[in-house]
């Protein structure tokens, strides 16, 4: 069975003509899927006859809604999501004054293993498919009555574990006949996986990068992320300045602030060279709570005096705002849950 949340304008009219139906039937039937319509029975200028003729070969992916928080700090709201197959997933919704604001989850669960970060503590469990991240934008908007019109794919998962999904997805959502969002309001955060790094700088120049940095050097790196070990600072940063050449675009480096790990003068110092000749601006995210970890947050003065020093040496840097903290729906919060209660 083939999920219509999943294709694109082009395969959806190559199934109506092969159905025996005239192209533009597939406007129509895209039209509604992407107004978040899962039932067949709502495309109301759609012959019954090729409606019949999809459902033996197609299905509308939804997501069922299993609980919605709502944060009483900053009116951010958290789903819970059942995929079809039982596997859970979250994804966040945020206001900003530039506009509504989706963070997407790539997988169920993560295999990156970063120390500091609830999502990958069960590793996992699989890939989403593209239809499966479309969703979570439909449904949300279904859930919450608000439009979106940017995304970050910072939730549960590392979007370039799951690179064609990934691709299919921003296609989709950016696609004139799809969601309509365009490339310069999405952005994506890799924890690194360096050789995706040009893939994407070739195919989508417009769409925002974000790194998930974290730390100054290798040792610190490789402590905290495991997948630094595979690919090393010194091919991160060359992947950077490859990327600033390629797509004449700033780099957005997320650093999370752990207490007495990378916190100091000399971190910050280590840091500013570490990045010298990168077109790149600094996210400063305080540490957010995840119990089993261990690791300690910083204040957020402590985290602007950081951003100021950084700044000083040459560096622009910013303190990220923490949305949904009440909740868990902050950075590195989102998890696989397995029970719900
Ligand atoms: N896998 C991708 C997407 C996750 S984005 C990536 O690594 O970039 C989520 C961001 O939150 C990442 O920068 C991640 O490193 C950060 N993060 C994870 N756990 C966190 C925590 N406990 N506190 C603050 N930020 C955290």
């Amino acid at each position: 069975m083939i999920d219509l949340r999943s294709v694109n304008k082009e395969e959806l009219e190559s199934m109506v003509v092969e159905l025996g139906f005239p192209k533009f039937r597939a406007d129509q039937v895209m039209k509604w899927i992407f107004k978040g319509k899962n039932s067949f029975r709502d495309m109301t200028n759609v012959p019954d006859s090729l409606k019949l003729s999809l459902e033996k070969i197609a299905y509308i992916e939804h997501l069922e809604l299993v609980r919605m928080q709502v944060s009483e700090i900053d009116g951010t709201k958290k789903a819970l999501f059942r995929l079809s197959d039982g596997n859970m997933i979250e994804s966040v919704f945020m206001k900003y004054k530039f506009g509504n604001t989706i963070c997407v989850s790539s997988q169920a669960g993560c295999r990156m293993g970063c120390v500091f970060c609830a999502s990958g503590k069960l590793g996992l469990a699989r890939n989403l498919t593209p239809g499966e991240m479309i969703s979570q934008i439909l449904d949300m908007e279904n859930a919450t009555g608000e439009k979106i019109n940017h995304i970050v794919m910072m939730g549960t998962g590392e979007p370039f574990d799951n690179y064609e999904n990934m691709a299919k997805f921003i296609r989709l959502a950016n696609a004139k006949d799809g969601l309509g969002i365009g490339m310069r309001n999405i952005t994506v955060s890799t924890c690194g996986i360096v050789p995706r790094i040009k893939d994407f700088a070739e195919e989508f120049n417009q769409v925002n990068l974000a790194i998930s940095l974290h730390a100054f050097d290798n040792d610190a790196r490789s402590s905290i992320m495991p997948i630094n070990k595979k690919y090393p600072l010194e091919e991160l940063v060359r992947a950077c300045k490859d990327y600033n050449r390629l797509t004449g675009r700033r780099i957005t480096f997320e650093y999370t602030l752990i207490k007495d790990v990378n916190d100091d003068i000399k971190a910050a110092k280590k840091l500013v060279s570490l990045l010298k000749g990168v077109h790149c601006h600094i996210n400063l995210i305080p540490l957010n709570r995840v119990v089993e970890s261990g690791l300690d947050t910083i204040s957020r003065d402590r985290a602007k005096e950081f951003a100021d020093s950084i700044e000083s040496m040459g560096i622009p840097a910013t303190v990220r705002r923490e949305l949904g903290s009440d909740i868990d729906g902050a950075c590195g919060q989102l998890r696989l849950s397995k029970n719900i209660n």
